[in-house]
């Protein structure tokens, strides 16, 4: 197996020195290109450490047959500051994909991460996210239906492989959702025909029983999709769902009170939302019946932030 270091160019910083993101290509045979990639927003970083585990694993083994780009830090600017937004431009980059070469730090990030995956003819992407610093997911994938039906075929495989019982599947829906949908990397991905899931899990740091899980979960990807030696361990398909996303209205401190996997119905109690005269001002209810895969873990919250985040069937959305 060969390892390439690779480094994409975005731009200069202050001192003229070149910004770059920084990975490797590893070549085994003639086999599909897989990129993974982690830290698009900067504390969401268990990709990394699922990379470099994969990386030790098959330079151990040497079973690739296919080729494996790792961009396991694609916005280190983000994660240097602890934030989602690229610091310099207050961007969130996972919003401007496919970027611009004439745009700010944030677009030229994507830009550069766009061409990359024309250039090393990717086939297959997987991009690593999580909850951040204030919320955990529960393993799940997710997904963009940008209207190719191959892509998303391919994209539920990913998911069904790598032992994802759910999979979160964006077809229509609010502002958020719809920015999401035009400018996330996946979805970019998508729509140069390559299908692509955001693994999702996860906190602040890292959680290393998510963490092998995922790498377990990769290595049967990489064999099912023939770019490592090996027989593939069958799955059944992941359930489609919904995200839809609950936030507090309430300022105060938050405690949850619902569990990560747990089912609920629609008016069931998630969490409550404390204030410093030690009352419960707000009661944060299931807005519909679903998987919590997303709960809020760091207390302090403001109005409008995520208390959690609810897979509602997709089967039920269409008798709604
Ligand atoms: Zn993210």
């Amino acid at each position: 197996m060969n390892a390439l270091r690779v480094e994409l160019e975005v731009g200069e910083s202050c001192d003229g020195s070149t910004l770059t993101v920084k990975g490797l290509l590893l070549k085994g045979g003639e086999g599909p290109v897989v990129a993974l990639t982690s830290s698009v927003h900067g504390v969401e970083v268990n990709g990394f450490e699922v990379m470099r585990r994969l990386y030790n694993r098959v330079r151990r083994e040497g079973k690739l047959k296919g080729s494996l780009l790792l961009l396991p830090m694609v916005n280190p600017w983000a994660v240097a500051a602890r934030s989602v937004a690229t610091p310099f431009d207050s961007v969130n980059l996972n919003r401007v994909f496919p970027g611009r070469p004439t745009g700010t730090l944030s677009e030229r990030v994507a830009h550069a991460v766009s061409r990359a995956l024309r250039e090393f003819d990717v086939d297959y992407l997987v991009d690593f996210h999580g909850g951040g610093y204030c919320c955990e997911s529960t393993p799940h994938g997710a997904a963009v239906d940008v209207g190719d039906s191959r892509a998303l075929a391919g994209a539920v495989e990913l998911a069904k492989y790598m032992g994802f019982r759910y999979l979160a599947v964006l077809r229509r829906a609010e502002l958020e959702e719809e920015l999401r949908l035009k400018a996330t990397l996946d979805s970019s991905a998508m729509r140069m025909g390559i299908p692509s899931i955001i693994a999702d899990f996860g906190s602040w740091g890292y959680q290393l029983g998510y963490v092998k899980e995922a790498v377990g979960g990769l290595l049967n990807v990489l064999r099912h999709l023939g770019a490592l030696q090996g027989e593939a361990e069958e799955h059944g398909d992941p359930i489609i769902v919904e995200r839809v996303w609950v936030r507090t209205n309430s300022g105060g401190m938050f405690y949850p009170r619902a569990k990560l996997l747990s089912q609920v119905d629609e008016g069931d109690l998630l969490g409550v939302v404390v204030n410093p005269f030690f009352e419960v001002v707000e009661e944060v209810k299931a807005p519909c019946s679903g998987v919590v895969l997303l709960m809020r873990n760091y207390p302090p919250t403001l109005s409008g932030e995520e208390a959690a985040m609810i897979g509602r069937r997709a089967e039920a959305q269409t008798s709604s």
